[in-house]
């Protein structure tokens, strides 16, 4: 698969920069996807339910950020393409 594909893709992998865009405005911005680690999200992994949810951290370890953030809610930073 090319690069431009994947890129095409928009897969977001842990670690990566994105934005969030979802329901909480007040945290609109800049994140660091990681996968929610929370027992819920946990739960509907085991079922098999390709719902993936992130966690979102703060790159700057200043405020914590909203957790089980859906796919639809996040946009990989074109900082880090
Ligand atoms: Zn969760």
């Amino acid at each position: 698969m090319s690069d431009t594909l994947l890129r095409a893709l928009d897969l977001i992998e842990p670690g990566d920069l994105v934005i969030y865009h979802g329901t909480i405005r007040s945290l609109h911005g800049l994140w660091l996807a990681v996968p929610c680690p929370c027992q819920i999200c946990k739960a509907i992994d085991a079922f098999g339910i390709a719902d993936v949810r992130f966690a979102l951290v703060d790159p700057w370890a200043e405020r914590s950020g909203p957790l089980h953030a859906r796919r639809q809610s996040i946009t990989r930073s074109a900082a880090c393409a």
